[in-house]
């Protein structure tokens, strides 16, 4: 049998945190907060490919440098991203001057869950926002270019994405996106989405969005927008599966070459191309419903011996229906 191999990791080099999250109670944890030492990471599988540094709040470990610094020997082609709150705005700043020399590569995340009081109320920390804030600033000071904000979607700041999003490009830095899940191993909490209803129309919005600006470049550059779903003349898809195609190919010497900035822009290309490919076929209003109808049939795939299979209880997407009159 094949043994699987571990590509992605998260460690949490703490459990010492000083928000207040109301999704979370790592913070309330208070014995053996900093159990993981330098002797550990010499276990790490030496080709992972994608670290994230996660904690608490990896900021608070004085040694991080040196825990950075034994990550790089041990694990050389990694991709590391240390996730912060960015409540400690110096620590973060003068911890990363010391990291940058050992990485300069590695990326920060700091989360920011909705803007000003309501960040505040959700992890707890008056002020909370302006030091986030003040710590991406910070970064983007010292020239640090893999940054970008963590933002994690709940019932709770379901009004915040759109805000968010706009904040994120007024800053130009990149935002990404998780939704609020439970965790055994870390947090205690029942995290579980009630009004699904309204986090599938937040994400519907998210995809409608980006679609807008593509039908905006199609408009100004006169490239076909059909306002019906449509099959489209063959000089039109073989024109379409050429500009997908050289953006995927793009995308696969951007990772080859090692460089995120450029992964990050070829991701952008491939979303662009697929967008437009969307607005040609005049399938723009159908493919919320059809990207949710093929996640659920995703979803019924069972996990067996390392590979997703389509066990006794999954359901091919039914695309039909979208189609009938
Ligand atoms: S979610 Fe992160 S920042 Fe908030 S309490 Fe938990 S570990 Fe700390």
């Amino acid at each position: 049998m094949q043994k699987a191999r571990i590509k992605d990791i998260v460690i949490a080099v703490t459990y010492n945190c000083n928000s207040r999250c109301q999704m979370c109670n790592i913070w309330q944890k208070t014995d053996n907060i900093n159990a993981l030492g330098k002797d550990e990471l010499l276990n790490l599988p030496e080709n992972l490919e994608n670290i994230n540094i996660s904690g608490g709040e990896p900021f608070l470990r004085a040694d991080l440098p040196e825990l950075i610094k034994a990550i790089k020997a041990r694990c050389p082609k990694a991709k590391v991203i240390i996730s912060t709150n960015g409540f400690a705005t110096e620590t973060v700043l003068s911890q990363m001057e010391k990291i940058l020399k050992i990485m300069p590569e590695i990326g920060v995340a700091v989360s920011l869950d909705g803007l000003d009081g309501k960040h505040d109320e959700i992890r707890g920390i008056p002020g909370g926002f302006e030091k986030a804030t003040a710590t991406l600033k910070g970064l983007q000071g010292v020239g640090m270019k893999n940054l970008r904000i963590g933002f994690t979607l709940g019932d709770y700041n379901t009004e915040e994405l759109e805000k968010m999003y706009d904040f994120a490009n007024q800053l130009g830095i990149q935002m990404t996106m998780a939704v609020v899940h439970s965790s055994e191993n870390y947090f205690s909490k029942d995290n579980a989405i009630k009004n699904k209803e309204v986090i599938l129309e937040k994400l519907d919005w998210l995809m409608k969005k980006e679609l807008g600006m593509v039908q905006e470049f199609h408009e100004k550059f006169r490239v076909p927008v059909l306002d019906e779903p449509s099959l489209v003349p063959e000089d039109r898809s073989n024109n379409r599966y050429r500009l997908m195609r050289d953006e995927v190919e793009e995308y696969l010497k951007g990772a080859q070459g090692d460089d995120l900035e450029n992964v990050a822009k070829e991701l952008a290309d491939i979303l662009y191309s697929v967008y437009g490919t969307i607005l040609e076929h005049g399938l723009q209003d159908l493919m919320p419903e059809i990207f949710e109808e093929v996640h659920r049939s995703n979803m019924s795939k069972d996990y067996h011996q390392y590979k997703m299979v389509k066990g006794p209880g999954y359901f091919r997407a039914n695309i039909r229906r979208f189609f009938q009159p």
